[in-house]
């Protein structure tokens, strides 16, 4: 098929999708807001608004802490349905059952019992120290996770003693305004403080621009791609950048093979493959890829012809004649798989899970952070070589990489080579986020500034205080 034809299929298959549903207006939604529970339509106004609830928030207790992040909480328990419903019409991609996911995760992210004091005790005496807020944290949040972004960040931040300004994605910004609106109301309720999870109504570059360079924003979280990742990294602020990856797959010939194809299957259709952390290209020892393709038909996985393949990257992604990149046609983010293969021509049974062909480097499924259930398999010699291409094709973002291997040198050889801020081993992605694997939830994954996997702590500042000669009781 030549790339007219190709375009024409892509324009027909949308016109039969039609238009975005508009979104639902909720039941308890406030026609306009302007200046409360949270909701602002200029950024200094929300400024003004946010200083004050953090100044109320930071001579309060940390009970009221507490009580501020647990009306949170139950409030996404009492909403999720609809909260997953509003973000998936409003965005139009990923899966319902798993905003659903999402929401349950948000909702446990960590909270006030992270902030633990330090001490010192010895002859000079005692030394702590405490983690205090910064203030207003400017906020940048991503349409693939509008909502749960959110809340996390929100969870985290008034944890740590702070309330927020908050530039949504444009389009999710419905979505999170209304979440936002009803855990401010509930906040104000159980609190008596207004105004800690400030959000811009209509977000522009132009506020977040003004969030970036604001005098009394002390310190910025932004999570998106590389554009936004790059402005909060020259804005002089102190600044939590949870920026992109591109997750490889390496199989090596000791994998245990049926579930790491299960696992990678798992792991991509999770919400089609919108998550940073979710796997995006294999590479996998030659003597076992068969074998790997054919369990993943098993798991639900649709294998393409590797023609195929290549058309259907002409048809979903669009190449950047400047840099030469690929990147995903939005309109193609975080669609089923059956929609994306339509695009191409081919059916694919309703209960596929996510597409995958053979290929090689040459597609550019591979370099690209698709973000939608299509997985290019790349064959290669051996795991020496699927280590180093796999963190070719990371980009240096040092993100998040997978590995299915029963071979510890093998595997340390992936920690070394990958430095990755989230390395699952024998594990699909959500394993990195504790979905089947140990640890915390955040939405915010911060591998350029170095916070990790961000906690409340990554919104603290250490502050030390001191006794001289006193206050040890041995
Ligand atoms: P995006 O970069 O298009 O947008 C993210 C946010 O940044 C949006 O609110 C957008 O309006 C804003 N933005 C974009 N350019 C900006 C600029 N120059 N100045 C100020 N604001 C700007 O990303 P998206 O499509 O919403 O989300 C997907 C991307 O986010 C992927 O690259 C994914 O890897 C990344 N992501 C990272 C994490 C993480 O924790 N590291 C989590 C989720 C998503």
């Amino acid at each position: 098929m030549n790339e007219t034809l190709i375009a024409d299929v892509v324009s027909a298959v949308l016109a039969r999708l039609g238009p975005v549903p508009a979104v639902q207006t909720p039941a308890r939604s406030e026609p306009s807001s302007a200046g409360q529970f949270g909701i602002f339509n200029n950024v200094d106004a929300a400024v003004e608004a946010a200083t004050k609830a953090q100044r109320q928030l930071a001579d309060g207790s940390l009970a009221m802490r507490k009580a501020a992040v647990e009306c949170i909480r139950h409030v996404i328990r009492r909403d999720r349905e609809e909260f997953a419903r509003i973000e998936f019409a409003e965005t139009r991609m990923g899966r319902l059952v798993h905003k659903l996911a999402k929401l349950d995760l948000a909702a446990i992210v960590p909270g006030v019992e992270m902030l633990r004091t330090e001490a010192v005790s010895g002859d000079h005496g005692l030394t702590i120290t405490e983690y205090a807020p910064y203030g207003v944290i400017g906020v940048v949040t991503p349409v693939t996770h509008s909502i749960p972004t959110v809340a996390c960040n929100a969870i985290m931040m008034i944890a740590a003693g702070n309330s927020m300004v908050c530039n949504p994605h444009p389009s999710g910004a419905k979505c999170a305004v209304e979440a936002a609106r009803r855990f401010n109301r509930e906040i104000v309720e159980k609190t008596g403080i207004d105004n800690l999870i400030c959000l811009i109504e209509n977000p522009t570059l132009e506020s977040a621009d003004r969030i970036f360079h604001h005098p009394r924003i002390r310190m910025l979280c932004v999570t998106g791609g590389p554009g936004v990742a790059k402005a909060a990294l020259v804005s002089g602020k102190r600044a939590v950048v949870a920026g992109p990856g591109n997750p490889p797959v390496v199989v090596d010939e000791t994998a245990d093979i049926e579930k790491a194809a299960a696992g990678i299957i798992e792991g991509a259709a999770f919400d089609n493959d919108l998550l940073c952390i979710g796997e995006k290209e294999v590479f996998v020892v030659r003597s076992v890829a068969d074998a790997l393709m054919a369990a993943m038909e098993r798991h639900g996985g649709h294998r393409l012809a590797p023609a195929d393949l290549d058309r259907l990257a002409q048809a979903v992604l669009s190449r950047d004649e400047k840099t030469g990149h690929y990147h995903p046609k939005k309109e193609f983010v975080g669609r089923d798989p059956q929609v994306l293969a339509e695009t191409i021509g081919v059916r694919v049974a309703a209960d596929a899970q996510v597409l995958f062909a053979q290929t090689d480097e040459s597609n550019p499924f591979v370099p690209c952070e698709q973000m939608m259930p299509v997985l290019p398999i790349v064959p290669v010699a051996n795991v020496d070589e699927a280590i180093a291409k796999a963190v070719h094709y990371e980009h240096g973002f040092r993100h998040t990489v997978m590995m299915w291997s029963r071979n510890v040198d093998n595997l340390t050889k992936m920690g070394k080579a990958s430095d990755a801020t989230i390395f699952v081993k024998n594990g699909a992605c959500p394993a990195g986020l504790s979905v089947g694997g140990e640890g915390y939830a955040s939405f915010s994954i911060a591998s350029p500034t170095g916070e990790g996997v961000t906690s409340p702590l990554s919104f603290t500042r250490a502050r030390r205080c001191v006794m001289v000669d006193n206050l040890r009781i041995v």
